[in-house]
């Protein structure tokens, strides 16, 4: 694997570290504290939109980057929308 690709994926992993805490507190505490829905959407609008120049590029960094954010923000906007006005613990007051 050429070292672009090979930065691309550690990348992705980077974006999955920053992704997975928040996904983590909204879905398992269902608390929507500081989530706002609008950029969410818009982000996964524009990650679905960006898959398919990637897959005709055939980059399989793009490819796999897009499918990531597609479905990371889809969950943020699912979950947002379900979990959006409660909070945990934490995050009550
Ligand atoms: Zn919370």
């Amino acid at each position: 694997m050429a070292w672009h690709n090979i930065l691309g994926y550690l990348g992705i992993a980077l974006i999955a570290i920053a992704y997975v805490p928040r996904l983590y507190h909204l879905v398992s505490k269902k608390c929507g504290a500081h989530l706002t829905q609008r950029p969410h959407a818009l982000f996964l609008v524009a990650s679905v939109m960006l898959f398919f120049p990637a897959l005709f590029e055939k980059s399989g960094v793009f490819i796999t980057l897009t499918i990531f954010l597609a479905f990371a923000t889809a969950t943020l906007v699912y979950y947002g929308k379900r979990y959006g006005n409660s909070r945990c613990d934490e995050h009550k007051d």
